[in-house]
């Protein structure tokens, strides 16, 4: 009897501490970091559902249901990946395990599917991850699976991927080509049209650019403003950079200024060491972090968000920039902002949270070769829509020691 009663107590008492609870999730004491809204500070972070509720100091612990301490942590919009892949193309990965795990609530893939592929791809990865997969379909029909595919030029229809692109304007976000081993502009021409009909930007790769008896200039020519160049570190066709000079070429900086957007696409051929280092000391940022994250780059330059943005930190780029092209610029590309890349109020609650750590760390470029940095971001807790996905530290955890006696586990 006394029993029952002490069981009805605890629940009473349970919904009374329920009471005046506000919000599901409070993060607190951590360096808030929202470029959008012009914040880098420390406050508080409350979540009500799907929803940031509440961004200011000191909100009162009794107010939520489960107080995460995040004191010495960076609290961030959930990072946009603006290229990896996650479809069609055969080092594509599931975008939970590498995403989520890195801070990433928002993939875009760049280029595995093309309009004959993109229901299938809606299908079995679109609709089943947890994280929020976009695309920019490639204007190859078939998609990125392989050079035979990605040279016919007969099956890139600027018509047909734009109509694809109208059946799911929330998903397909852009065009993207890449890979185009034959001479002339046809495969970028036919990515712009299709782009010009859909009223998306265009992502063009490295390799398409200077090969093939192409110039970048008559490239940059051909694309508008808000197009993106990925791949931008690569020093594969020396396109950045003038080599006997180390400064960028005039005509980058007059296809910036005409509002061309420059990509990091890192990859595992796409960011040299050397090219990222002369660039950002000739103040040549580029307008977006990005990963190209596939099953090679995952262990040669483990180029994923936090990696990447290490690395830029090296050379000289601010935290809360590179925040800001790992959010609201990359958001912003894709048509998606303000709903994504913010923690305003009311917005959903895709957030991460990093430790930046200090100390000596290496670091790989894709000549393999190797960089000493001193300061390392990595990924601690990840909320996508106000679900906990990813906790590396334990942090939304009770100590173990408060966690009450052990469990007897009787002898067989
Ligand atoms: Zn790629």
């Amino acid at each position: 009897m006394a029993h029952r009663v002490a069981i009805a107590l605890i629940g009473l008492l349970a919904a009374a501490s329920g009471f005046g609870q506000t919000y599901d999730i409070l993060l607190k004491g951590g360096r808030v970091i929202d470029p959008a809204n012009r914040i880098d500070a420390v406050m508080d972070v409350a979540v009500a559902g799907d929803q940031i509720a509440r961004v200011t100091r000191d909100i009162p612990s009794e107010q939520a249901k489960r107080v995460i301490d995040v004191t010495g942590y960076i609290v961030t919009p959930g990072l946009i990946d603006l290229h990896a892949h996650v479809y069609g193309y055969s080092g594509a990965l599931w975008p939970d395990d590498t995403q989520l795990t890195t801070g990433t609530t928002t993939v875009v893939d760049c280029g595995g599917s093309g309009w004959r592929t993109f229901d299938d791809f809606k299908k079995t990865v679109i609709d089943r991850t947890g994280t929020r997969v976009f695309a920019f379909l490639n204007i190859v029909g078939k998609g990125m699976v392989g050079e035979q595919a990605e040279n016919d030029v007969a099956d890139m229809s600027p018509e047909k991927t734009a109509a694809k692109m109208a059946e799911y304007p929330d998903l397909i976000v852009g065009i993207k080509t890449a890979h185009f081993a034959r001479k002339g502009y046809a495969a970028v021409e036919r990515a712009v049209e299709a782009g010009k009909l859909s009223g998306k930007p265009v992502i063009i790769d490295m390799r398409i650019t200077t090969e093939y008896d192409r110039t970048t200039q008559r490239i940059f020519e051909i694309m508008r403003p808000g197009d993106l160049r990925t791949h931008s570190y690569s020093d594969h066709q020396v396109e950045l950079l003038d080599r006997s000079t180390r400064k960028i070429h005039p005509f980058v900086r007059e296809a910036r200024r005409r509002g061309l957007l420059f990509d990091v696409g890192h990859g595992n051929g796409s960011f040299i060491f050397p090219v990222a280092s002369d660039a950002m000391k000739d103040d040549f940022a580029p307008d977006t972090i990005s990963t190209d994250l596939h099953n090679s780059s995952i262990f040669t330059t483990k180029s994923d968000m936090p990696n990447v943005i290490s690395k830029f930190l090296h050379f000289g780029m601010p935290l809360g920039e590179a925040i800001e092209k790992s959010t609201v610029r990359p958001a912003k590309v894709i048509r998606k902002f303000p709903e994504l890349g913010t923690l305003g109020e009311g917005r959903v609650a895709d957030i991460a949270v990093f430790k930046l750590q200090e100390g000596l760390f290496g670091f790989t470029d894709s000549r393999l070769r190797r960089l000493l940095a001193t300061r390392k971001l990595e990924a601690a807790l990840t909320l996508r829509a106000g679900r906990l996905v990813f906790d590396q530290d334990g942090l939304a955890f009770p100590d173990w020691r408060s966690a009450g006696d052990y469990e007897i586990i009787p002898a067989p």
